[in-house]
């Protein structure tokens, strides 16, 4: 025990990026990976997803997910089908979601080679699914959920820690022990306060960590009135007889904008108009919420809250098509949050041609994206092959971000009980992974340094 073998950490993604986080610890024959994402946003980075796994895949021992995020375990039917056989450490909560996103990835992906197929778009000939619900299964197949706050002992002196991020259900930073050496991997980070979930506990104490940096370089606003600007936007909206789309993440978001849509109509600050959540994974994962493998992460003082007076389900294709040609004004939340995908596109497509409708964009939306672009004021987008005029309102609610802004991210290393020797930054754009670095040299007086991708370091 605790003999002076060489731990290295290899950043095998989120380096230069948001997306596809995989980091590679390493211990004499022992590999263990830390999450296993999936490149999302610009097309070079997803082209990535691609490329044979840097490291043979069987030759990985253990992989641990750290949340339910595809940036965070979307490769993992890859790696399943392309030889991991060991188990995938995860909280009861990620295994729940986790099993939901994957599946639906996996959908998703057979869609659009199919879609491409036949509308002979794909650079692939025939257009191949990068993989497929079969593999997704398979990938589930190997979850085998651990508690927070306990040491897993994995073998050969290495083990591992999940202690909750406060970000999405289930998510976790993990500390990683491999004999003297410990590593912690922040996952991305919630906010001190989420709607929903209980305050992340301080993280505990490791020489090396893996920050994330989303918001490594802004400030969330303060505001005096939850959620103001989505609220007006729902009320000129309606006003003007138009309808509101709200692309927003299956997982969590869905909840949360139910949550406030719920508070904001119970409180008569938006009219009562129909809502309709076009996502049946979002309903999936509302039911996890409200289940078992919730229990010991919601608030007991404010509990999720959906009790709409007017809330429809579109699970079908044909239910979510009907959405497209509203007769009166309603709100519409449907996935993916960016609008990279899913049912949402169809809705964009039909919606942004008209003045009278609204979008209102949740949270953080990558470079490379639909989001992103309408975000930047795009006059036009392209979808399904087509550019199509973007004339309805855009509005941006930052409040439903769940991840730290950059002096939450700080305030979360001068939490552990000492402060840290090195700090790797990650899961940023360049720009803000750079200036959250140098706050943490500033502020913490560590080294911090921002990894290129596939970097290999030692760590103490
Ligand atoms: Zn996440
Ligand atoms: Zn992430």
């Amino acid at each position: 025990m605790g003999e002076q073998i060489p731990v290295a950490l290899t950043f095998l993604g989120a380096a230069g990026t948001v997306t596809g986080s995989r980091f590679l610890v390493e211990r004499a024959s022992r590999r263990l990976l830390v999450d296993c994402g999936l490149y999302q946003g610009g097309r070079a980075w997803r082209r990535r997803n691609w490329a044979p796994f840097p490291v043979p895949p069987e030759t990985i021992d253990d992989v641990v997910l750290s949340h339910c995020h595809l940036d965070h375990c979307g490769y993992l039917p890859v790696l399943v089908r392309d030889g991991f056989d060991g188990p995938v450490r995860l909280s009861a909560g990620t295994a729940a979601l986790a099993g939901i996103v994957l599946r639906d990835s996996g959908h998703l992906h057979e869609r659009d080679a199919e879609v491409a197929r036949t509308a002979g778009w794909s650079r692939h000939d025939p257009p191949l699914p990068l993989y497929t619900v079969a593999d997704a299964e398979r990938a589930v197949e190997r979850f085998m959920p651990v508690g927070f706050d306990a040491d897993v002992d994995l073998g050969d002196d290495v083990a591992i820690r999940l202690v909750r991020a406060g970000h999405v259900l289930g998510s976790a930073s993990v500390l990683v022990t491999a004999g003297t050496s410990r590593v912690l991997f922040s996952g991305d980070l919630g906010r001190p306060h989420h709607p929903v979930l209980r305050p992340r506990p301080a993280p505990p104490a490791a020489r090396t960590v893996v920050i994330e940096s989303t918001y490594g370089d802004r400030e969330h606003p303060v505001t005096s009135r939850p959620h103001a600007a989505f609220a007006d936007a729902v009320r000129r909206t309606v006003d003007r007889g138009g309808s509101v789309l709200v692309p927003a993440f299956a997982v969590d978001r869905t909840e949360l904008v139910l949550h406030a849509l719920s508070t904001m109509m119970r409180a008569g600050e938006i009219p009562v108009v129909p809502v309709f959540v076009d996502s049946p994974m979002a309903l999936a994962a509302l039911d996890v919420y409200r289940g078992p493998a919730a229990a010991g992460e919601m608030r007991a003082d404010t509990p999720l809250r959906v009790d709409l007076p007017s809330l429809h389900a579109a699970r079908t294709p044909e239910e979510s098509m009907a959405l497209n040609s509203p007769e009166r004004p309603c709100i519409i939340v449907s996935a993916s949050g960016m609008a990279s995908g899913g049912r949402v596109v169809h809705h964009l497509r039909h919606l942004l041609p008209d003045r009278r409708h609204c979008v209102v964009l949740t949270g953080y939306q990558a470079v490379g994206t639909r989001g992103r672009a309408l975000l930047d004021g795009a006059r036009e987008l392209k979808m399904m092959g087509r550019y199509v005029p973007v004339r309805a309102e855009v509005v941006e609610d930052e409040e439903f971000s769940v991840h730290a802004d950059a002096s939450e991210l700080v305030a979360w290393l001068r939490q552990m009980p000492e402060p840290p020797e090195t700090v790797y930054v990650v899961h940023g754009e360049p720009g803000a992974a750079e200036s959250l670095a140098e706050r943490i040299r500033g502020e913490i007086g560590c080294v911090a340094v921002v990894p290129r991708l596939e970097e290999r370091v030692l760590v103490d």
